[in-house]
């Protein structure tokens, strides 16, 4: 294929900055040497550039570097976290709280520990995507041992206020979690000011490698508890045995760095382009924004499209773009997007979705390009509509 689509689905992936690639480059070659290795040279090179990479991502949340834990990525991080907690606190209680929005790999933990006998309560939110305080407030018990909220939601890109709940659990004596794949060095993160104990990151939605992730744990006030799910060379502090990837962390760190330090141009940027796209696309009317209209990440826009079927409208975009539906990802069976069904959108309305994730590498012009297109897709698709629907139209 010469002419590929613009690729629009930043929530899913990026690609890989060049910038990190090179730094990544030397570690898969002359400093291949395992972290581990602590008797020569080649180790002490591994681990060094290990030591200053977990440094990096310390420094990206303001937590200390012994509290970062490299892990395969954001899915990992979670189920160290949740299953991590909910095995080392058991005794002091079986309740855990999450919300409707958030991502699989925080809902299916739960869902796994409910079948083990804990108990799970998963809030709802508000119809732009937020979470209302009090509920969690009223969710609380006595025997609450973890609260999980992400910090941005990778379909509707909605921000949690991941402030308040801080407040309100380290209050309450509860543990907080937060899975802030999706905001990672694209907006400000500060586990200090915002009291969350556990913070999961990932490298591949900024711009970094696939595979490579981190877990963040609190060591002090209080330390938190995490009983390790993989066993083996006692690595991580004994929490996450396997041999460590240098070449990963080395262009996480370097991805995350880039990140925080254009985090305020290129957040900027990025939302000039979603009002650029959104400005086009709004006058055709039953155009409707899903989430929050300021309180998310600023690359992200999610519609959804009266009068047209969902399936069709994914077809006709897809020539000229890269994006993705309101439809299930978990592509073993096509179901509305649990967010979008959270936030009340009707069935219809959820299928005829459009996540559009711009990126570092998008341009006015391609976002004018795909205005465009999706115009004309949403038009065609109306008039067909309305000609199926009315008799006397299909002469025309
Ligand atoms: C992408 C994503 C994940 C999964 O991260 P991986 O590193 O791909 O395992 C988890 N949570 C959210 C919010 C995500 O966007």
């Amino acid at each position: 294929m010469s002419h590929r689509p613009i690729y629009l689905d930043c929530h899913a992936t990026t690609p890989v900055d060049q910038r990190v690639i090179e730094a990544m480059l030397p570690y898969f070659t002359e400093h291949f040497g395992n972290p581990a290795s602590i008797n020569h040279h080649y180790g002490w090179e591994a681990e060094a550039a290990v030591k200053k990479a977990r440094e990096t991502l310390a420094d990206a949340i303001n937590a200390t570097p012994e509290e970062i834990i490299f892990t395969s990525g954001a899915t990992e991080a979670n189920n160290l976290a949740i299953k991590g907690v909910a095995e080392a606190y058991f005794e002091k209680g079986r309740h855990i709280i999450s919300v409707q929005t958030e991502h699989n790999a925080v809902l299916d933990p739960c869902q796994y520990l409910e079948r083990l006998g804990f108990d799970v309560t998963v809030l709802p939110v508000k119809p732009d995507g937020i979470l209302e305080v009090s509920e969690l407030e009223k969710a609380l018990r006595s025997d609450t041992i973890l609260v999980s909220v992400m910090a941005a939601n990778n379909e509707i890109g909605v921000l949690q206020p991941l402030t308040e709940i801080g407040a309100l659990c380290k209050n309450r004596k509860v543990l907080l979690h937060s899975d802030a794949a999706q905001a990672i060095a694209k907006i400000p993160l500060d586990v200090k000011e915002t009291n969350v104990d556990l913070m999961s990151l990932t490298a591949h939605k900024v711009y970094g490698p696939k595979g490579i992730g981190a877990l963040y744990i609190r060591r002090r006030n209080p330390r938190v508890k995490l009983a390790a799910q993989l066993h083996g060379g006692g690595h991580e502090r004994g929490m996450r045995s396997g041999t460590l990837y240098p070449p990963q962390i080395v262009g996480f760190a370097k991805a995350v760095e880039l990140g925080v330090s254009g985090m305020a141009s290129e957040g900027d940027r990025l939302r000039q382009l979603r009002q650029r796209l959104w400005e086009q696309l709004d006058p055709l009317g039953g155009i409707f924004l899903n989430g929050h209209p300021t309180e998310r990440l600023p690359g992200n826009l999610n519609i959804s499209v009266a009068e047209v079927d969902g399936q069709a409208l994914l077809l006709g975009l897809q020539p000229v773009m890269a994006v993705s539906s309101g439809s299930a990802c978990t592509s073993a069976k096509i179901a509305p997007s649990h967010v979008l069904e959270a936030i009340g959108r009707d069935p219809n309305l959820a299928f005829a979705s459009v996540r559009f994730g711009i990126g570092r590498f998008n341009t006015e012009a391609e976002i004018d390009t795909v205005a465009q297109h999706a115009i004309a897709t949403i038009q065609s698709l109306r008039q067909a509509q309305a000609a199926m629907s009315s008799p006397s139209a299909s002469r025309v």
